[in-house]
């Protein structure tokens, strides 16, 4: 059966690199974040062209990513890790030399108690109370000089969001007196400007196209098989629950990918599928493997359809399914053959 491919553009993802790279002054470090394997893109691909683009330090959310990273990028580039560290990260932390950002009192006594002089990293929590010390744990802390001193923002999507400088002033008082490298800024943040870079920024999204880097490349393209296509006559519908009739004779062409493969089930409420550069609109629900698609009067017929491409990108199709494009990016199918140009 012919099988939907996933095209993954490495050119474009190193060309977002630079370009992120080159938005802040020369002596800022730009890292790259390669979590949820490469935002779903295959981080043995994804993690060695960034380091020949001049990443020197990666950045993973699980002590387990490190491995497959490590694998990847060879033993020079430096590899943190957000989600910090426990007793039981000693065997991958031996095998792969990540640094943990701790993220309490408890894990910094637990990590120097067990790796005397070993490196780490602080994550602070400069107002998203999501992972990271708070304020009054710094002066508690039986902490050598960390490596990295880093925090998250919670609104840089949104630029003229007021916690953004709230945070900003957060985390330069948290960080006063600290003589390590600070880094803030993920992508929202390299485009708030160079107050947010400090010494080191850390983007993701935008590395793999996504918002709010709008003028990042487009790195993905979806191109899904037709495997069959039928005449829907009048009145006939076409899917689970009979959702969608014709009102008029319709020819259906039937996709194969369906919401095991990331074309999640609410985009049955509208999302378009392109037969070269025409439209076209799905029809009734999006099963798990299939999906219907009306070609009607696309002539000839189509072989495939493209759901990802330069006609609509990772960010139209999550405002489709009222998402963001970094979900769109992570729950791309497995089931996809995996195409990489350039690199
Ligand atoms: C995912 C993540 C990033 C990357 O954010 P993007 O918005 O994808 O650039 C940076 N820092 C932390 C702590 C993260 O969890």
């Amino acid at each position: 059966m012919p099988q939907p491919t996933l095209t993954i553009d490495l050119d474009a993802l190193s060309a977002n690199w630079r370009a992120l790279d080159a938005a802040s002054a020369p002596q800022v470090e730009t890292a790259a974040v390669v979590k949820a394997d490469g935002y779903g893109l295959g981080i043995h691909k994804v993690a060695p062209v960034l380091a020949r683009a001049g990443v020197r330090s990666f950045f993973v959310a699980y002590a387990e990513e490190a491995a497959p990273l490590r694998d990847a990028i060879g033993p020079e580039p430096t590899i943190y890790v957000f989600g910090g560290y426990t007793p039981g990260d000693d065997a991958l932390l031996a095998a792969t030399g990540f640094i943990p950002l701790l993220n309490s009192p408890a894990q910094v006594a637990a990590y120097r108690a067990r790796h005397p002089g070993g490196r780490y990293g602080l994550q602070l929590d400069s107002g998203m109370n999501r992972l990271g010390l708070e304020p009054e744990d710094l002066p508690g802390l039986d902490a050598a000089e960390p490596a990295l001193v880093m925090s998250h923002l919670a609104c840089s999507d949104t630029p003229e969001h007021p916690q953004n400088a709230a945070q900003l002033e957060t985390f330069r008082r948290m960080t006063k007196g600290f003589r390590a490298p600070r880094c803030l800024a993920a992508t929202g943040g390299v485009l708030l400007g160079p107050e947010f870079h400090f010494e080191m920024t850390r983007p993701g999204i935008g590395l793999y196209g996504g918002a709010p880097f709008t003028d990042a490349r487009p790195v993905v393209t979806l191109d899904i098989p037709v495997i069959q296509t039928r005449t829907v006559h009048q009145g006939e519908t076409v899917g689970y629950g009979a959702t969608w009739t014709a009102a008029e004779p319709r020819r259906i062409a039937t996709i194969a990918a369906g919401y095991a493969d990331g074309v999640h089930r609410i985009l049955t409420r509208g999302v378009t599928f392109h037969a070269g550069n025409t439209p076209c609109r799905n029809a009734g629900r999006v099963s798990m493997d299939l999906t219907g698609v009306d070609v009607t009067g696309v002539a000839p017929e189509p072989e495939s359809l493209q759901l990802l491409g330069p006609h609509q990108g990772i960010d139209d199709v999550a405002a489709a399914a009222g998402t963001i494009g970094y979900e769109i990016l992570t729950s791309l199918g497995h089931r996809y053959k995996r195409v990489y140009k350039g690199g």
